[in-house]
């Protein structure tokens, strides 16, 4: 683990050293809105624990703190009332997958229509 860079952005909302929207936290997570929001609900949910991404987090987590994402999500979206008309759920996994901060996180989408899931844009 000892690749995880401790001054990374989220880590430093994390440690209140840098400002967030939050909209959500508990014991184990952490969710606020993102600064360049995609969607009219554009929400970040972060672990509260020094993972990397997804990879890390489920290689690492503990059972508790998956679900906790998990649930944390679900509760989020029907706290903005996107449960019913729907929304989507997003985490990027290295170069690939564009992941630009490196500390595990969720994005939440939603409050219009959201598209096919990919873009068909094969190359960038
Ligand atoms: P990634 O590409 O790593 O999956 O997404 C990183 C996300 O973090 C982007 O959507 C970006 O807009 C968001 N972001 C980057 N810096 C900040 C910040 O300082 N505050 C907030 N709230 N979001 C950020």
């Amino acid at each position: 683990m000892s690749d995880y860079d401790p001054n990374n952005i989220f880590a430093r909302i994390l440690r209140g050293e840098l400002p967030c929207a939050k909209v959500f936290e508990d014991d184990h997570v952490l969710a606020f809105n993102d600064i360049h929001p995609q969607a009219p609900v554009h929400v970040l949910v972060i672990p509260k624990g020094a993972y990397i991404s997804l990879d890390d987090f489920g290689a690492r987590a503990s059972d508790t703190e998956i679900a906790a994402l998990f649930r944390a999500v679900a509760t989020i979206a029907r706290q903005l009332e996107i449960d019913v008309s729907g929304y989507r759920f997003l985490a990027n996994h290295g170069t690939n997958a564009h992941q630009e901060v490196p500390h595990f996180h969720v994005h939440l989408f939603g409050g219009r229509k959201l598209g096919p899931m990919l873009s068909r844009k094969t190359t960038e």
